[in-house]
């Protein structure tokens, strides 16, 4: 395993075309989360080495800038076929250091590599405007011009695709970056700049710094030479960076937390939201920003419909990510584990009924049994705040309005989900769900071509779709005049 990932496991950042260490020589230790061994060390840089990283990138951006959109894009294709190329060594090596399985892991190199297809193709189109003018001697031209130096934090939980989201756009529109993976797995953020190297992207264009998030998170935010700041991870760090940035007035893009509900109607075709829930709940062991926090259920198919999805659960196969067939590896430590434990005895001392799972998998460390508590209700701590676990917590509902107003009775809003075979319920459901992205008889609905992202309280802007690459470019307005009549 390790050998397969070896090639792209670096265990040094990327400054300014060089790979080097953290001035103190202070590292951080990468575990595996299936089983609890060190993998290896990345630098723990801070202040200096990201200015440094900054510099380098605003060295970069006076060139880069300059490149074509056709150049950009071809690097990006380059990019694409790299990563297709090495899937296989790129997904061991985030399943080793995030812990899903290799399926989900191939799944999301592939994702990263569609991302960047996407933008080599939006590249190309970042069209302006020609714009009728009012005067009859002057003329409105507006062009769309790379912001320049980007920042991207980007969380455990997606380590790859997450940043083929910034890393793309960034190369699309002709900016250059620095990128701050997560520190328990660093080593898919650091192939982002072996990859970059080996397809001819220029140095300085992409940088990649590991180490301690609040110094390099402050000078990312106040240094002002970035112009953005592309973050995804918990509301509670978005806000954080969002108040810093505001000291240098820095474009922000936010993909925060989620609490995404799950809604099936008595109309619903039951076995297929049983399927699209068990995806929707279970993938990456409940550790994504769109997973179901809570089903809602009517009263006529509750019953139904929790008896399925505890059996579809039980069948889940949990183990190692590297094992075949594992649909379910470990969560990503153990205070993961514990925030889970905690959330089902909050449940379970408030009425809830543990239908199937509820403890710790006999396989020990941070693998936990796939869970479906019944009798759900709004006083459960679960109602609010994000599981990030494979807990189903399922509550039950009588009329449709009662079931939006609880679907939207969140600080979050970014994904939600629900089953319907009354196309007139479609549009209504649709039409009142305060989110930004819902899924109508669907329970996985990612794709580069649409426009990912929150309202409320889960984030700014768009990745992906035609609107994923708006934040990278600024908007300049031209008037020509003296052009005579
Ligand atoms: P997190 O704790 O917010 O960390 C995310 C990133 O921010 C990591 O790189 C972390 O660095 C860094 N960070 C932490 N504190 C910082 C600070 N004070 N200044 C600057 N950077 C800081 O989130 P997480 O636990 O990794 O990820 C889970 C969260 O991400 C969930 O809430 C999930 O919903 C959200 N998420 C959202 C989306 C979306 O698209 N909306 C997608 C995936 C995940 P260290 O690792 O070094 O601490």
């Amino acid at each position: 395993m390790l050998q397969k990932a070896s090639q792209f496991l670096r265990q040094a950042n990327l400054i300014d075309g060089e790979w080097v260490q953290a001035d103190s020589g202070a590292t951080i230790d990468v575990v595996n989360p299936a089983t609890g061994l060190k993998i290896g060390a990345v630098p723990k840089a801070g202040k200096a080495e990201t200015r440094r990283a900054i510099e380098a990138a605003e060295r970069a951006f006076l060139t880069f800038r300059k490149t074509s959109a056709l150049e950009r894009s071809k690097m990006l294709r380059r990019l694409h076929d790299a990563i297709m190329d090495n899937q296989d060594a790129l997904a061991a090596l985030l399943t080793m250091e995030q812990g899903k399985s290799l399926t989900e892991a191939k799944g999301e190199v592939g994702a990263s590599a569609a991302y960047v297809l996407w933008f080599a193709e939006e590249a190309r189109r970042t069209y302006g405007d020609v714009i009728p003018s009012p005067w009859p001697d002057r003329r409105i031209l507006v062009n769309k011009e790379p912001v320049g130096v980007i920042a991207a934090i980007t969380p455990w939980n997606f380590p790859s695709s997450m940043l083929a989201r910034k890393i793309g756009p960034a190369i699309a529109a002709g900016c250059t970056a620095v990128v701050k993976p997560a520190s328990q797995t660093p080593y898919s953020g650091l192939a982002w700049g072996a990859l970059a190297e080996e397809v001819g992207i220029p140095k300085g264009v992409v940088n990649v710094v590991t180490g301690a998030a609040g110094e390099i998170g402050d000078e990312l935010c106040t240094n002002p030479i970035v112009k953005k700041i592309t973050f995804t991870g918990s509301t509670e760090v978005g806000k954080i960076l969002i108040q810093k940035a505001a000291s240098t007035v820095k474009k922000v893009s936010m993909e925060l937390g989620g609490n995404a509900p799950f809604l099936v109607f008595d109309d619903a075709d039951i076995d297929r939201a049983v399927e699209g829930a068990v995806t929707a709940k279970y993938r990456n062991s409940g550790q994504t920003c769109v997973c179901t926090n809570r089903f809602y259920v009517q009263a006529g198919v509750y019953d139904a419909f929790v008896e399925k999805l505890a059996a579809a659960s039980k069948k889940l196969k949990v183990g190692p990510g590297v094992e075949d067939g594992v649909q379910q590896g470990p969560l990503i430590d153990d205070k993961a584990v514990e925030k889970v434990e905690e959330l089902i005895a909050d449940a379970a001392a408030k009425g809830g009924k543990v239908v199937t799972g509820g403890k710790r998998h006999e396989l020990g460390g941070s693998f936990f049994q796939p869970t479906v508590i019944a009798d759900a209700t709004t006083k459960m701590r679960f109602a609010k705040e994000e599981i990030f676990g494979p807990v189903a917590p399922v509550f039950k509902f009588k009329t449709e309005e009662e079931a939006v107003a609880l679907a939207n009775d969140t600080e979050y809003g970014l994904a939600c989900y629900f089953y319907t075979g009354d196309l007139g319920r479609a549009f209504r459901v649709m039409e009142g769900l305060k989110y930004g992205m819902v899924g109508v008889n669907e329970g996985l609905i990612t794709t580069p071509e649409a426009p990912f992202g929150g309202v409320k309280e889960s984030g700014l802007g768009r990745e992906g779709g035609h609107q994923g690459i708006d934040d990278y470019l600024d908007t300049k307005y031209v008037c020509i005049g003296g052009l005579g009549l």
